[in-house]
């Protein structure tokens, strides 16, 4: 079984976002980037997957401009067997970044693609979704568990109401949540040996794909500021001010 892991390099969590100025978007010069963090789940499952005899390979798939192959280079650090960088420069929409992954899976053949279930900087949750309708592939989103058997996957979900269990045919695409494993560090050795494991560069512009934007982004603002809270003595109190001043019951 092989699997293709698609792996985005965003704004790192820990970052206070700044908006520009000029209201176009926001800052990213000399800003920590790092990978997107449930695609950190999504390379140490597939990993796991490996060192369980479930997979014989794992690829790991970066759509982005140069800077983008440093998300590669840290799968290849804790686990993956090669990589695969797409270089595009400017934003993508999730519809064109599904339509160079389609292009890569048609290459690649995978039998499964681990992706995770939303990228932090534009909380989209649509790249996985539009890739399993490009592909016609069964999907299984928001992934807190998965097991291999055989020729499918019984995947629990994290719904509203709790935990979903079901069962999809391989190919497939997973998108992976936040619980669904600890993700390893990458040891210095490992590091050093990524930096000897390939990555195929290829230019989006040769696959022949659309990359145009179809959204117009008209402003980006900050939220508003929220103002201070203050402390009740008593539930009695606290009742009064949610029924006068708050007018909420
Ligand atoms: P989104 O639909 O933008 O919330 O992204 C969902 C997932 O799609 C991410 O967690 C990544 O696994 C994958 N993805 C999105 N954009 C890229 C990209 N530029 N390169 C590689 N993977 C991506």
């Amino acid at each position: 079984m092989k699997i293709l892991v698609a792996v985005k390099r965003v704004i790192d969590y820990n970052v206070q976002i700044r908006v520009k100025e000029d209201g176009t978007g926001v800052v990213t010069d000399n800003v920590k980037m790092s990978t997107n963090p449930p695609d950190d789940n999504a390379i140490e499952e597939a990993v796991k997957i490996k060192e369980a005899g479930k997979a014989s390979e794992v690829v790991a798939v970066t759509v982005g401009e140069e800077k983008a192959q440093e998300t590669v280079r840290k799968a290849l650090a804790v686990g993956a067997d090669r990589g695969v960088h797409v270089k595009v420069d400017g934003t993508l929409e999730p519809l064109a970044v599904s339509k160079i992954l389609q292009k890569i899976a048609d290459k690649e053949k995978p039998d499964l693609v681990f992706m995770g279930k939303q990228a932090i900087d534009d909380d989209c949750n649509q790249t996985g979704q539009m890739l399993s309708a490009l592909l016609n592939w069964p999907q299984a989103t928001f992934a807190s568990k998965i097991d291999v058997k055989d020729n499918k996957l019984e995947v629990t979900r994290e719904i509203d109401e709790g935990l979903e269990t079901i069962e999809i045919n391989v190919p497939a695409i997973v998108t992976c949540d936040l619980r669904l494993n600890e993700p390893r560090y990458a040891s210095l050795p490992n590091i050093m040996k990524a930096k000897k494991k390939p990555i195929e560069e290829i230019a989006a512009s040769d696959l022949g794909v659309d990359v145009s934007p179809r959204l117009e982004q008209l402003k980006v603002e900050e939220p508003p500021k929220r103002k201070a809270g203050i402390k009740v003595a008593n539930v009695a109190e606290l009742v009064q001010k949610l029924k006068n001043e708050a007018k909420v019951i």
